[in-house]
């Protein structure tokens, strides 16, 4: 058992968002902060990093510098401790390859003297005026005790699947979020279909096209979405990506909210241009001189279920505008269909009574990122999950998280030690008066 030091937070959940956290009181001696996750080791989305690839933010958004430029875990000093700063001058853009994001945070990981890897938080208990977590070892299977004045709860997403996909074996049917664990095997199939029409969706479309270079096989791509449509990239639609909008947005009431969410989709869900271009010029190529690219894309379409036959499975579809349905026969299927957020087992259990809820699953969230407990305390529990209803569209973009971390230490430490007045952005949501 530990010895009870009683930390002034506790991160649970090691991803970008309390790694930034970690960054930026890491040299602040009287903050003492310690963060577990349950991954063996630091990992970003490694089933997704595919070769090519690029973070949709520019490289600004890394863990540090929209605090402080001059933070020595930026991702500039990476660059320059690591002897690429030239490289990346000379490469001349703003963003950051996938892969080397993720080398970057493991630089910065591996720098941070409280991050504990293999460990599972499996409980949190309201004590008095303080929290007792319980950490697991994943090795060892040990449970040790921890104490903390404030919590900061960031455990990212968990992959949305079709109610029977579990059922099915891996190598055959899976999420996008294991794609480079199983592409070897994927690609020795002869019809492969990928089911959904986000960035994920159009990464691994993009990467299994390229690879009919190599190899023979017939590639579908269905989606329920209208269309599949690009990002919105207009500089001014960005801008919702700032304070000023999260100022604006959590104000509203929740249906308002709701309904902005709705409007919001082009700024939120879509392919970036490259990804578009680089799909559009294999399949121009592909079918030079009457060629058949082997392919079959329809968007509209709903995969209702699937069924097992001897060589492979059977998608019941539904093009749900047409109101037509069909099978389609394929042999594996990656379903790109988002994530939900990841809410632990026992945050159910022990708090669900304590805090105010905005409806049956949307827990209320203050201003600063804390729950809203039915009591008065001082003992605050921060949440970097599950934020969209109450914090908008940019809850889960990299470079607002680096803002939201700079509002949580500075509501952790009573002070202004970041400086978050004023306007950030060219245009208003509202009268200022
Ligand atoms: C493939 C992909 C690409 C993305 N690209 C971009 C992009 O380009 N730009 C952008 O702005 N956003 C992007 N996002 C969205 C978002 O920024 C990322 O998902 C980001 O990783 C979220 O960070 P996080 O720290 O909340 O969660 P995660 O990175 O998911 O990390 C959560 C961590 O919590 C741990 N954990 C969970 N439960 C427990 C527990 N009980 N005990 C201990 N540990 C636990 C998990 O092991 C995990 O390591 C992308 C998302 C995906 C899926």
């Amino acid at each position: 058992m530990s010895e009870a030091i009683m930390y002034d937070f506790i991160g649970i959940g090691i991803g970008p968002f309390n790694l930034s956290l970690a960054a930026l009181t890491e040299d602040m001696s009287d903050l003492n902060g310690i963060f577990f996750d349950q991954s063996e080791t630091f990992q970003w989305h490694p089933g997704l990093l595919i070769e090519g690839t690029d973070l949709q933010v520019p490289f600004i958004a890394d863990l540090v510098s929209f605090a402080d430029p001059t933070n020595r875990f930026s991702y500039l000093n990476y660059l320059h401790i690591n002897k690429r700063l030239n490289h990346f001058y000379f490469l001349n853009k703003m963003s950051v390859p996938r892969k080397e994001y993720n080398d970057y945070l493991q630089w910065v990981a591996s720098q941070i003297t409280q991050l504990h890897f293999g460990k599972e938080v499996i409980d949190v208990i309201d004590e008095n005026n303080h929290y007792k977590v319980i950490v697991r070892d994943i090795s060892t299977q040990i449970d040790e005790e921890y104490l903390a004045k404030h919590i900061v709860m960031a455990t990212g997403g968990t992959p949305l699947i079709l109610d029977n996909m579990a059922n099915y074996p891996q190598e055959d049917i899976l999420h996008a979020s294991n794609y480079l664990y199983k592409k070897e095997k994927i690609i020795d199939a002869d019809h492969i279909t990928i089911v959904g029409s986000g960035q994920s969706a159009a990464e691994i479309f993009h990467d299994l096209l390229d690879e009919r270079k190599n190899k023979e096989f017939h590639l579908s791509w269905i989606t329920r979405s209208e269309g599949i449509f690009q990002l919105e990239s207009a500089k001014l639609g960005q801008e919702f990506f700032s304070l000023d909008y999260v100022d604006y947005f959590h104000h509203l009431p929740i249906e308002k909210r709701k309904d902005a969410l709705n409007t919001l989709g082009p700024l939120r869900n879509g392919v970036d241009y490259d990804t578009l271009i680089g799909i559009y010029k294999l399949l121009y190529h592909y079918s030079i001189g009457g060629e058949d690219p082997q392919i079959f894309i329809q968007p509209l379409t709903e995969v209702k279920s699937l069924e097992e036959t001897t060589d492979g499975y059977f998608l019941e579809c539904h093009q749900w505008q047409a109101e037509k349905s069909f099978q389609l026969k394929t042999e594996k299927v990656i379903f790109a269909t988002g994530y939900k957020p990841n809410i632990p087992d026992w945050f159910e259990k022990r708090f669900h009574g304590k805090i105010e809820w905005e409806d049956k699953h949307l827990f209320k969230v203050s201003r600063n990122y804390a729950l809203s407990f039915k009591d008065q305390r001082k003992h605050r529990f921060y949440v970097a999950t599950n934020l969209e209803h109450s914090h908008g569209t940019a809850a889960t973009n990299l470079g607002l998280a680096v803002q939201r971390n700079m509002e949580i230490i500075n509501d952790l430490t009573n002070e202004q030690r970041f400086d978050l007045s004023g306007s950030f952005i060219f245009q208003n949501f509202i009268p200022s008066n």
